[in-house]
């Protein structure tokens, strides 16, 4: 928990952000400024500033299985993943996450 971090304040609780899906590694919540129609961000649990910090090959692993079961629990067949690492790159919330984008 990084006091500072707003994805591990969404993760507390603190805003009752609804999760679209969540298990004991990580939770999934829609985007709050959606770039397609739907857009969620797989987010670990434990905070990792980005993936030049990650070096859980099994929590790397949970990560992506969980793009998918989100996927799958909002009735995505066909979607695209992005993570975003470093401030050059585009990267804003430095709590590791992966986009899902699809329709
Ligand atoms: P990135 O640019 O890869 O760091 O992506 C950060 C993403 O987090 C952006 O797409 C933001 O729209 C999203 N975001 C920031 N704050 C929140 C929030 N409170 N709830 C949901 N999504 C958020
Ligand atoms: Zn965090």
């Amino acid at each position: 928990m990084d006091e500072n971090c707003i994805f591990c304040k969404i993760i507390r609780g603190d805003f009752n952000t609804e999760f679209v899906y969540e298990n004991e590694h990580l939770v999934v919540f829609r985007d709050i400024n959606p770039k397609a129609p739907v857009h969620l961000l797989v987010v670990p649990r434990v905070h990792v500033p980005s993936l030049n910090e990650l070096d859980d090959k099994d929590l790397l692993g949970e990560l992506m299985l969980g793009v998918k079961e989100a996927a799958k629990k909002v009735g995505l067949k066909s979607y695209r993943t992005q993570i975003n690492t470093g401030k050059e790159a585009g990267q804003e919330v430095f709590h590791l996450h992966i986009h899902v984008l699809g329709k």
